[in-house]
């Protein structure tokens, strides 16, 4: 069994944590806020003072921490100098592709095998260890990380080189924010020309326009049990981490020079919701607000 550095136990790695400890090895969390350490131990964990103290002597670290300025400080001023030699170093935030490259190639450069990880999947897949990883790093990283990725999530899928899970993981979201709100605009005009939801719903899900938007995590309360539309629109996927996503993907299309008018269209109406109060709702609850039923805070 190994030793494994845990930094970052919020809604995501608290779980992620609890995982990795159930199957046995031993691990050391760390988070800022001391309640999140004492969870980590609760689930089977040892508490560390600090990331550095976490780090020292372990064989692997796993980071999962808000945004590319945490990973970059963490690395750079904790990890990196206390790390034993050939450390191997898993990245499971979702930041932007430069960071994620960046990091990637100082670990590289200091001999350490790094992998960038995002995840798919949400609170609920960190917890049953169902999450899906997107990788980006090179192959013997890769290998040296499945071992441990696959213990908190169901697929573990290389995507190229440092920062292509990034890459993947941004696309990804960009695409879903851009199928949701198509999908919200496709039942709000339905409704408006009076044909009913359900009805509607049995058509689109076997036709072209069918997604994993409206079969799998359908906007309107009724056809599809799970969605968060059957529970007020309560997370699931809040609001303000699609915008963040969107965010981090038109950052990218800019700099990268890629043409995504539908992506900067989600980004707009996605932050527009969430400046009308919707940022704490799940993301499919902008259907509210196409329909014209969304009450502003
Ligand atoms: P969170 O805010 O709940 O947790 C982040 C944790 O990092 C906090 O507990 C914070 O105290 C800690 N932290 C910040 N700086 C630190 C530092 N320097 N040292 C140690 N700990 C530090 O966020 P989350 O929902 O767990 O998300 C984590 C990452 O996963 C984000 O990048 C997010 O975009 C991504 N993600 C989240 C979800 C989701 O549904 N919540 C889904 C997929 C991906």
């Amino acid at each position: 069994m190994a030793t494994i550095a845990f930094i970052g136990l919020g809604n995501m790695g608290s779980g992620m944590c609890a995982n990795l400890a159930k199957a046995g090895h031993d691990v050391r969390a760390f988070d800022l806020s001391a309640a999140a350490v004492k969870r980590a131990e609760s689930a089977g964990a040892k508490g560390a003072a600090s990331a550095a103290d976490a780090v020292m002597g372990a064989d692997a670290v796993v980071t999962m921490l808000p945004a590319g300025k945490h990973v970059r400080a963490v690395y750079e001023g904790e990890v990196f100098p206390n790390a034993k030699p050939g450390a191997l170093m898993m990245d499971c935030s979702t930041i932007d592709v430069a960071t994620a490259r960046s990091v990637g190639e100082a670990a590289a450069a200091k001999g350490f095998p790094f992998v960038d990880a995002p995840v798919s999947g949400g609170v609920a897949g960190a917890e049953a260890g169902t999450l899906t990883f997107m990788v980006g790093g090179p192959d013997d990283a890769f290998s040296k990380a499945e071992e441990f990725l696959s213990i908190m999530g169901k697929a573990v899928i290389h995507a190229g080189d440092a920062g292509t899970g990034q890459a993947a993981k941004i696309c990804n979201n960009m695409l879903l924010g851009i199928t949701m709100i198509g999908t919200c605009e496709a039942f709000a005009l339905a409704e408006k020309l009076g044909l009913d939801q359900q009805r509607f719903f049995d058509i689109a899900s076997k036709a072209s326009g069918q997604s994993w938007s409206m079969t799998s995590y359908c906007p309107v309360p009724g056809p599809v049990e799970a969605s968060p539309a059957n529970r007020g629109y309560t997370p699931g996927f809040a609001t303000a981490m699609m915008l963040k996503d969107l965010k981090l993907a038109m950052d990218a299309a800019a700099t990268s020079g890629a043409t995504t008018p539908m992506g900067a269209q989600a980004e707009a109406l996605y932050a527009l919701f969430d400046n009308l109060g919707g940022r704490d709702a799940d993301f499919s609850g902008i259907y509210k607000l196409l329909q014209g039923s969304w009450k502003a805070e």
